[in-house]
């Protein structure tokens, strides 16, 4: 432990780059995606700090081009899962006893260098591997990574400083010890981000890590490692292993030094991830602590009191950035009667005027889901709403994935709140809607709240603040995340922790103190200066 009560720099958010035609930053990424689009790079497992090949590949290819091939992957074998606990253990000796301001320096760093060395090249890498525009690549891979490192450290400061009452006779400390045991971490492919930092929060706070990417964010999660060894994450620490998600996550979740899980993808993995723990519950030395955070069926609802171009806007974005396949996307939306024509003529204006394609063309706004069974399942989907009698596809509803996997933007009405694409998560660039009559608002909000199981994200457009305060009340518990007059995308680390609820997850709060609680297990210690020397107390008389 240091001399000194440290003090570590204030977080602030790291500023989003424009990438204006003509910028230094636009020409830099380019340049680099153009050399990674060629170089091809053979992506190993990290245990221990050491590259391990296991020779049986799969490839990787960008969604917007999924003939080229960018090279390849190493899966692990149930003999790697079972080293990278042992090596974790082994690690954790060392780390869980190393003093927080070392951690806090080591992550600090990687913060910077994705800030500065790395920046293009994480950048290029989620445009190539996630097929993402520069804008929400720089928003994701860049910015959030950034501050969820920042103000992860100052979190972790702010929790240790949170002590006990003491008297002169007693000096009462919390210890906020890591968990006992690793942390499994498994991540989606949606956020190079939310990559990052499931293991390194864990990490953060003193534990040890076995993280499993997405097979199809493998790409950029390379990137990841190697700004983690760059910055000083001892062998051991973090773990990357990739492969066949339910033999790695069966072989993690039969040890019974498992402390954790750190999960975010869809549901139904969730929920099977639970119910494993619990079948293997007897067998743990400690009960693991499940932070998840999974689907979302996220909604949009507008009173006849709101702007209509305001409301198409946050549509268009809400519902199409990143092709919908944010977990806060916009995917059905209730506009009342009267604003209706207004808002779907600047809809559809809007939509047409998106140009698809692959993320090198900086004019493209969408670009390709992230793999085939995404866009078979997308394309059932709209074909499904092509013959269904009570809905329309007022745009888009064409899909081809000879070079890439395009679906284009799809707005669906129904005159069934209820109908499929009201109720399932798609993640993908397909939005329903559904017009009620003006009359019936306080109707309406009920039935946001009862349509779907899930309860992420949501927003309300209105100028009636009473209308606004009814929408708060009835929907409390319909979102995690609450946006008033704005998209229901975008969350920003410091600003607005993000998680929900119901089957959307245990609402953890990423980028918050919320969550770092999560992963420490406190001691409490009482010292007493001079201890008593006789049992009796005074009332004994
Ligand atoms: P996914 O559930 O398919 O995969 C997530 C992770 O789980 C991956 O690492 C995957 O390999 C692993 N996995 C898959 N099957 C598994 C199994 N049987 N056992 C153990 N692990 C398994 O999700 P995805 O397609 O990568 O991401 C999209 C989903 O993630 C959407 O449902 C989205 O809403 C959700 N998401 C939620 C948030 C949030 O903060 N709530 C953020 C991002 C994404």
């Amino acid at each position: 432990m240091g001399n000194g009560f440290f003090e570590v720099p204030i977080a602030v958010n790291e500023p989003v780059k424009s990438y204006a035609p003509g910028s230094p930053e636009r020409e830099e990424v380019l340049k680099t995606y153009k050399e990674m689009y060629k170089a091809k790079i053979d992506v190993p497992l990290f245990i221990n700090g050491k590259e391990v090949k296991t020779k049986d590949t799969d490839t990787m290819s960008p969604p917007h081009d999924h003939k080229h091939v960018l090279g390849t992957y190493h899966k692990a074998t149930k003999k790697n899962v079972e080293d990278a606990i042992a090596t974790a253990l082994e690690a954790r000796k060392q780390w869980a006893v190393m003093p927080w301001e070392q951690r806090a320096g080591i992550f600090l760093r990687a913060a910077e260098l994705i800030a500065g060395p790395y920046r293009a090249k994480i950048n290029a890498a989620t445009m190539l591997a996630q097929s993402k525009n520069i804008y929400q690549a720089e928003i994701d891979s860049a910015c959030e990574l950034i501050d969820f490192l920042r103000f992860n450290v100052q979190y972790m400061t702010e929790i240790y400083a949170e002590q006990p009452e003491s008297t002169s006779a007693a000096w009462n400390r919390i210890e906020y010890r890591p968990l006992e045991g690793f942390i499994y971490a498994i991540t989606p492919f949606n956020f190079t981000a939310i990559a990052g930092n499931l293991p390194a929060s864990a990490a953060l706070m003193g534990n040890v890590v076995v993280w499993k990417p997405s097979n199809a964010q493998v790409y950029s999660a390379k990137v990841i490692m190697d700004v983690f060894r760059e910055a000083g994450v001892p062998a051991g620490v973090i773990n990357m292993v990739m492969g066949d998600p339910e033999m790695i996550s069966d072989t993690l979740m039969a040890s019974p030094d498992l402390s954790g899980i750190h999960f975010t993808g869809s549901t139904g993995v969730f929920q099977g991830i639970w119910k494993k723990i619990g079948d293997n519950i007897k067998n743990y030395k400690t009960y693991p602590r499940i932070v998840g955070e999974t689907g979302g069926k996220d909604f949009i609802v507008a009173h006849k009191t709101s702007n209509p171009k305001q409301v198409a806007t946050a549509m268009a974005r809400g519902a199409f950035e990143y092709q919908g396949q944010k977990c806060s996307a916009a995917s059905r939306c209730y506009i009342s009667k009267s604003i209706w024509k207004d808002v779907k003529e600047y809809l559809v204006d809007d939509i047409r005027s998106f140009k698809m394609g692959t993320p090198e063309d900086m004019g493209n706004f969408i670009n390709a889901v992230i793999h085939e069974s995404s866009f078979d399942k997308l394309a059932s989907y709209i074909d499904q709403a092509k013959k269904d009698k009570n809905v329309e596809i007022i745009a888009g509803g064409n899909y081809d994935k000879s070079k890439g996997y395009f679906i284009e933007p799809t707005v669906i009405v129904t005159k069934d709140p209820k109908y499929t694409t009201m109720c399932t998560e798609l993640f993908g660039p397909v939005l329903t809607v559904y017009v009620y009559d003006d009359n019936k608002w306080e109707e309406t909000l009920h039935l946001v709240d009862e349509t779907s199981e899930y309860a992420l994200t949501g927003a309300v457009f209105s100028e009636d603040r009473y209308a606004l305060e009814e929408a708060v009340k009835i929907l409390e518990n319909a979102a995690g995340n609450f946006y008033i007059n704005d998209k229901p995308t975008g969350a920003v680390v410091g600003q607005q922790p993000f998680g929900g609820a119901r089957a959307s997850g245990t609402n953890d709060k990423a980028g918050s103190k919320q969550n770092l609680y999560r992963w420490i297990s406190p001691r409490m210690v009482k010292e007493t200066f001079v201890s008593p020397t006789d049992y009796r107390y005074p009332f004994l008389g």
